[in-house]
Parts: C-alpha cells; structure tokens; sequence
C-alpha cells in the first residue's frame, strides 16, 4: 500500500510542485537537474480514476530508469515527446 512513498527518490516532492506552472522543466529522477525531454504518462488505478494522468518529467538519459520503475509496478501507460500538451484536463 506503500507504493507510492518512494522515499529516497524525491519524485512525490516533484510531482506536486509540476501542479504549478513555475516549476522548471527538469529531469523527475532525483539529483538530477537536466531538462526535461520526455514526459511519463502514469496512472495508479487503485487511487486514480482510469482516465487521470500523472506524470514525469524525464530527461533523455533517465527516460528508461523511469519507464521501468512505473512499468515494474504497473503503472505505466505512455511516454511523449515534452513538452507537448498531455491533456487538458489533467490534474485538476
Ligand atoms: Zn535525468
């Protein structure tokens, strides 16, 4: 049930700062300032709604380091280009 405390990774802090719109497109792995050049599209089903999506930002060299920690746990559903409109009713 813990799954989502990630606690080394510093991703939560991250992924609450992208709700706003000041936050620097940057890289969502921890330590790790490069600019964002991909965006993961994920969703928890067990505390989103099936058409909510989170995501991450992602540089190129750790698109595949994300991409795996959400597909180990089932998370994943997509990877885009970023930046690029994910959807307009994301996360609100
Ligand atoms: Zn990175």
């Amino acid at each position: 049930m813990n799954i989502f405390t990630m606690g080394g990774l510093g991703l939560e802090k991250k992924e609450d700062a992208g709700r706003g719109v000041a936050t620097p497109a940057v890289c969502s792995r921890k330590a790790c300032r490069a600019e964002a050049t991909w965006q993961l599209l994920w969703n928890n089903p067990r505390i989103h709604t099936p058409d909510r999506r989170k995501v991450w930002l992602s540089c190129a060299v750790h698109r595949e380091w994300l991409e795996d920690y959400l597909q180990t746990r089932g998370l994943w559903k997509e990877t885009q280009p970023f930046p690029m409109t994910v959807d307009p009713g994301e996360a609100h």
